[in-house]
């Protein structure tokens, strides 16, 4: 009845993350699983994201200046948007460059070299108000 029962959180955990474009933080993540079951615990939402993360199903984005993990379903290299104002956290409309992965390892010898990429902007919200 247990396994069941993780099974189910898990699974809550997961769809809740799928159905967000906006790189939901853990304490998003426990607002939407609660609705479902509210004898969830906030430990029990960490532990799940962290299992999902580690088994590679989501990933987690950890964006500078900002002590909140994020997650996010996209699991491909991708680049972020963040709102410098509020926050939010968006894919960038643009392809990963992986000719500068590739140009750093032969200029440094070093293997396995990925990058990341933040713009730091206003999103259209905050420019409204
Ligand atoms: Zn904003
Ligand atoms: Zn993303």
């Amino acid at each position: 009845m247990k396994e069941q029962r993780n099974t189910r959180q898990q699974r809550l955990v997961l769809d809740s993350v799928l159905s967000h474009v906006d790189h939901p933080t853990a304490d998003e993540v426990y607002a939407d699983v609660q609705k479902e079951d509210d004898r969830v615990s906030k430990g029990t939402i960490y532990r799940n994201l962290n299992k999902l993360a580690e088994n590679g199903e989501i990933r987690q984005i950890k964006s500078p200046g900002s002590d909140k993990t994020r997650f996010d379903w996209r699991t491909d290299p991708h680049y972020h948007l963040i709102c410098k104002i509020c926050g939010d956290v968006v894919d960038a409309p643009i392809p990963y460059m992986e000719d500068l992965d590739e140009k750093i390892a032969q200029l440094t010898g070093n293997i396995e070299c990925k990058h990341k990429m933040f713009f730091e902007c206003v999103c259209n919200n905050c420019q409204n108000k």
